[in-house]
């Protein structure tokens, strides 16, 4: 997507929502997005990753998605989300996934912790989360990754497969159970570094801009300082992780809905059949009405989920609202999308249209971080067991 009217993002539409802070954030944001998008330019894949990286980098966005402590701000988090969907959905992904791959490290806490961190808040270092396995998706407490201890560290040996950012990742933080038997009280978060021995990654191809991979542990020996946090504490850093990164999935959608909005509505401008612009076409405008009413509906949910999930006391979940955002941004963006590649006629369907890209980097966060079915899942569940209606 280089040829972008990159990084339109805007906290002037809603003064009540933001503080000071964030609107100096944003005008970084879009400072910065230029030169994000313009990393699509390069060559291949890994040079394309490498540019976005560097990009990112010199922004200083790492610094977003792995503080020292641990103390992701989520309202931050989705802004950059959303300048990044509308610049490069592929940038977007990277940088999401540092934040995941890194969460665990600083919610376990630590001063050597948080020096590791600082590489990747720098943006000097790649990280991954390898929690999905072939035989455990949804039901993520299925895993059978195995930790066997070995003297004073471990020895890890299974199969995770569709995990971002392995290809340009350094480090995989990796769940695996020390105790089959235990169930998810057996499930431990592991920090590997991916050049150890016994570690093979297996490149996979979404449809998506999206680097992924396949990863097979076999005999990988990691130390005993490899364990984050407690033994047995791993599928609660993991709910922990996803807790606080669901809700930016929704801001990405919204970030990909408002490029595909942006596109759509200067094509139909420009663009003339019958004797007039397609724009002045009751059908079309029509078409636009729809696409800015779920945008913004979407926008709306995802700041309200940001906004608890940061102030949110300590312990006080606020898993219904992020999953509400979550569920109603990505599909709200699928739609929008859908009826950008409508407006754009056979152009959008052609390999290399920004919408097309935009159609192809959509479908997944409708799958990530919990499927569309899991969110209602969870929504349904926290309606039927209130006595008033959440939240
Ligand atoms: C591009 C991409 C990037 C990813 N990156 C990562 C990553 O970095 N790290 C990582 O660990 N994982 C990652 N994943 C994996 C992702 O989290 C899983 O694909 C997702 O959790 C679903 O698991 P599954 O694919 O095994 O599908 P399944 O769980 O097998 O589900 C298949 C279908 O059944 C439905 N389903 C499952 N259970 C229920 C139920 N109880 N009720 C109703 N419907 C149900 C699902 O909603 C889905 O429609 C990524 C996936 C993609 C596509």
């Amino acid at each position: 997507m280089s040829d972008a009217a990159a990084g339109r993002l805007s906290t002037a539409d809603l003064p009540m929502f933001f503080e000071p802070h964030h609107h100096d954030l944003a005008a970084r944001l879009v400072a910065a997005a230029p030169a994000i998008a313009a990393a699509e330019a390069a060559a291949d894949e890994p040079a394309r990753d490498r540019a976005a990286v560097a990009a990112m980098a010199d922004a200083g966005l790492f610094a977003l998605v792995a503080p020292p402590d641990g103390a992701v701000d989520a309202w931050a988090l989705c802004l950059a989300r959303e300048m990044l969907g509308h610049a490069s959905p592929r940038a977007d992904s990277i940088f999401a996934v540092q934040g995941l791959g890194t969460y665990a490290l600083g919610a376990a806490g630590g001063a050597a912790r948080a020096a590791e961190l600082a590489a990747f808040a720098r943006g000097e270092r790649v990280a991954a989360f390898a929690l999905t396995e072939p035989d455990a998706g949804s039901d993520v407490a299925a895993l059978t990754t195995r930790a066997t201890r070995d003297g004073d560290g471990w020895i890890l040996d299974g199969d995770k497969h569709l995990i971002s950012n392995l290809g340009l990742a350094d480090h995989a933080t990796v769940l695996a159970t020390v105790d089959p038997a235990a169930g998810r009280k057996g499930i431990t978060a592991f920090w590997v570094p991916l050049d150890a021995a016994g570690v093979t990654i297996t490149r996979q191809d979404p449809i998506a801009p999206h680097p992924l991979g396949a990863l097979a542990l076999r005999g990988c020996r990691v130390g005993g300082d490899a364990v984050i946090g407690p033994v047995g504490g791993g599928f609660r850093l993991a709910m922990q992780t996803l807790d606080t990164y669901r809700v930016s999935v929704g801001a990405a959608a919204v970030g990909m809905a408002r490029r595909a909005l942006d596109e759509a509505a200067r094509f139909v401008r420009a663009r003339h059949q019958f004797g007039k612009s397609l724009a002045d076409q009751p059908l079309v405008q029509a078409h636009l009405a729809d696409m800015i009413v779920d945008l913004d509906a979407a926008r709306l949910l995802v700041l309200r989920a940001a906004w608890a999930r940061d102030r949110a006391a300590a312990g006080v979940r606020v898993t219904t609202e992020v999953s509400i955002a979550k569920l109603a941004a990505t599909e709200a963006a699928q739609r929008v999308i859908d009826r950008a590649v409508q407006l754009f006629g056979g152009r959008g369907v052609l390999a290399g249209a920004v919408v097309e890209h935009l159609y192809r980097a959509i479908r997944p966060l409708r799958i990530y971080e919990g499927t569309s079915e899991i969110q209602r899942t969870i929504i349904g569940r926290a309606v039927a067991a209130a006595e008033a209606p959440t939240p």
